[in-house]
């Protein structure tokens, strides 16, 4: 065992190197995918808990390769976020899923948000509005069909800008939302400061609602206190009847998850919608 305890670094050095090489490989292969389009959106929907109503559904790369088949976007938005290819990435998603509204609109599609996650490092781009005006003239949408989610912790990292970039899209008319919350310890004298509309509660707490009773707890107390500070509370991972059971009885204003939905393409989305409505 000592042996082997002495050779360690003999074995690690050429594990970086080929992960070193993997990364490399991904990031020309993430660059074809751009140049291709190979990115396409899915979109999950959100519903109102207590009409049921569609208000809302969130936009969700995936990358269709050729031979590898769909990889899921963990696989590779960290290292598009690591390469700043994210921000090509980001604008590709944010013209599909603009396009797309604007194609439910002319086919008489009823009049849901459309949400995209903006990652930390678009945020800190000081031309986002402008790149967002740009999409939306182009497509020709209206800001309202459009919610932005970040992440509480991409909110936290630099509150002072934060709230300045956000009262700039807010006022552009698009709807804001801060993703993951709970996850990212900011201050509850934050959350007043940030010109938001909607806090989408993480599904850790929602998975572990019905055998925690701490999760309960927490997630009891975050929908009273944005409640109190007149904002909407979405939970997302909304997997089994139990859960929706409780979240509507705290008041949860939609529900995000698997019970309702999987993230699915535009085409399969208007089945689905048809479907929900017979
Ligand atoms: P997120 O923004 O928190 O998105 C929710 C994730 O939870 C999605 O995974 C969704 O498919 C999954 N989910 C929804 N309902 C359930 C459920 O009931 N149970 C379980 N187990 N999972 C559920 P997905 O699509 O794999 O995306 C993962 C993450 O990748 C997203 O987390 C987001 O951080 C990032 N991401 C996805 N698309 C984009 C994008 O266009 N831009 C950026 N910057 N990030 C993106
Ligand atoms: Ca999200
Ligand atoms: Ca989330
Ligand atoms: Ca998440």
């Amino acid at each position: 065992a000592k042996e082997q305890g002495r050779n360690n670094y003999q074995f690690y050095t050429p594990t970086v190197h080929t992960k070193g090489i993997k990364r490399l490989q991904m990031e020309t292969m993430l660059r074809h995918a751009l140049e291709r389009n190979e990115l396409v959106v899915y979109y999950q929907p959100r519903l109102d808990a207590r009409t049921g109503k569609l208000v809302c559904v969130e936009a969700l790369v995936r990358w269709k390769h050729p031979q590898l088949g769909m990889i899921p976007p963990d696989d590779f938005i960290p290292l598009a976020e690591d390469t700043g290819l994210i921000t090509r990435i980001g604008e590709t998603v944010l013209k599909q899923a603009c396009r797309q509204r604007q194609l439910w609109n002319r086919q008489g599609v009823p009049p849901f948000r459309v949400s995209v996650n903006l990652s930390p490092r678009q945020f800190r781009q000081m031309d986002l509005p402008e790149v967002i005006h740009n999409i939306l003239a182009d497509t020709g949408l209206a800001p309202e069909y459009l919610e932005l989610e970040i992440t509480e912790s991409a909110a936290m990292q630099d509150v002072n800008y934060a709230i300045l970039m956000l009262k700039v899209l807010k006022e552009m008319g698009m709807t804001i939302a801060i993703d993951d919350f709970g996850t990212g310890y900011s201050s509850l004298s934050y959350l007043k400061r940030f010109p938001i509309d909607v806090i989408k509660v993480d599904q850790s707490f929602i998975r572990g609602i019905k055998d925690d009773s701490e999760d309960a707890a927490i997630v009891q107390a975050i929908i009273v206190l944005a409640h109190s500070l007149n904002l909407d509370v979405t939970a997302e991972g909304v997997e089994t009847s139990e859960q929706l059971e409780f979240l509507k009885n705290q008041q949860c204003n939609e529900i995000q998850g698997y019970l309702i939905g999987k993230p699915m393409s535009a085409e399969t989305l208007r089945d689905w919608i048809v479907l929900e409505n017979t």
